[in-house]
């Protein structure tokens, strides 16, 4: 339910209706925005007399939320959350570019792709340390010298990290890591994502490879239901009958999640596609479709890589992408504003 609030009206009064609603064991989560500030209330509001709430003199108006998401809900919040780790921005309007290796493999490959991916545009730097993979003799990644070698880079650079945590124990490891990554595999790891709600670290939340928008919600909603609502959603392809591509790109996803939701939302063409050279025009495509980011898979030698080779990018081929995707957000910012 949310209950929106008549412009103007006194902080002290706004403060008595928050005291009572509370009263009512429900948690008000209030939304300031720049027009409306709206109470958006979670729990059983079965107790809420709403003609009630409706008579009371700030009280604009009271609507029930049909949605189970309640804190993801953009109804709850209906401006854009912005999650600000060190300098880069994620969400409201701009670009945010992510970029690295599949997986940490040494101090002078993550530390060569991080210098090159600062300089074409990247304001963060990925690189897996623990590795979901679907072969136990895979390679599993570096674990916990692997983040080492990603903080190595991160002074180097000052690019904040972002790698992927695969259960709750690996979490006293991540201290320095800036974005927390939950993989398509995990999404639906409960205990996982009810841990990253008591901290207070940006996560970014991967779809799972079977999961709708719903349940990609449902999975922030746990992770914000615990306080932290430093929550980035990304789509990064699922599974379908189509086989010539690794995963299917959702992209009408960005413009659903973005109508659903607040949180900012980031595109991986690298997983959802699998094919290096599909990563650019995907990538174009999910800028024209309003993300607020990308993820790409960046080697300074993919072909040598341990992990997702076929799909990685070689910085001369991220430096290209980077500079037509700024190109493509810049025209369609400008269109916004001429709109
Ligand atoms: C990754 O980003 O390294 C990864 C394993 O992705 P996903 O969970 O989307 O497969
Ligand atoms: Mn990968």
């Amino acid at each position: 339910m949310i209950v929106l609030i008549k412009k103007d009206s006194r902080q002290e009064e706004i403060n008595k209706l928050i005291h009572w609603l509370e009263s009512l064991h429900l948690q008000v989560h209030v939304s300031e925005g720049v027009l409306q500030t709206i109470l958006g209330l979670v729990g059983d509001t079965s107790r809420v007399d709403i003609d009630l709430v409706r008579s009371m003199e700030i009280v604009e108006d009271v609507k029930r939320i049909q949605e189970p998401y309640k804190n993801a809900n953009r109804k709850f919040h209906p401006e854009d959350t912005v999650v600000e780790v060190n300098s880069a921005k994620i969400g409201g309007g701009g670009l945010t570019l992510i970029a690295g290796p599949c997986s940490v493999e040494s101090a002078e490959q993550i530390c060569a792709v991080a210098r090159s991916v600062k300089a074409s545009g990247a304001t963060c730097l990925r690189g897996g340390a623990f590795k979901p993979r679907s072969s136990p003799y895979s390679f599993q990644g570096l674990g916990k010298e692997g983040i080492e070698l990603l903080l190595i880079a991160k002074k180097e650079t000052g690019l904040p990290i972002v790698t992927e945590v695969m259960d709750p124990s690996q979490l006293p490891l991540f201290d320095e890591v800036d974005i927390i990554q939950v993989g398509a595999r995990n999404m639906q790891n409960f205990e996982l994502l009810r841990e990253l709600g008591r901290q207070r670290k940006p996560v970014l939340l991967k779809r799972g490879l079977s999961s709708t928008l719903e349940e990609l919600l449902m999975s922030a909603e746990y992770i914000m239901a615990g306080g932290n609502e430093q929550v980035i959603l990304c789509e990064r392809g699922i599974r379908t009958f189509e086989t010539s591509t690794r995963n299917t790109l959702d992209l009408s996803a960005v413009p659903m999640l973005k109508q659903l939701t607040h949180l900012p939302v980031v595109i991986d063409p690298s997983h959802s596609t699998g094919i290096s050279r599909l990563v650019r025009p995907m990538s174009l495509a999910a800028v024209a479709a309003g993300a607020d980011g990308l993820m790409i898979e960046v080697h300074n030698n993919p072909a040598c890589a341990l992990c997702d080779g076929p799909q990685s990018l070689t910085p001369a081929a991220f430096d290209e992408l980077a500079r037509t995707a700024r190109l493509i957000h810049a025209t369609l910012q400008a269109g916004k504003e001429f709109s």
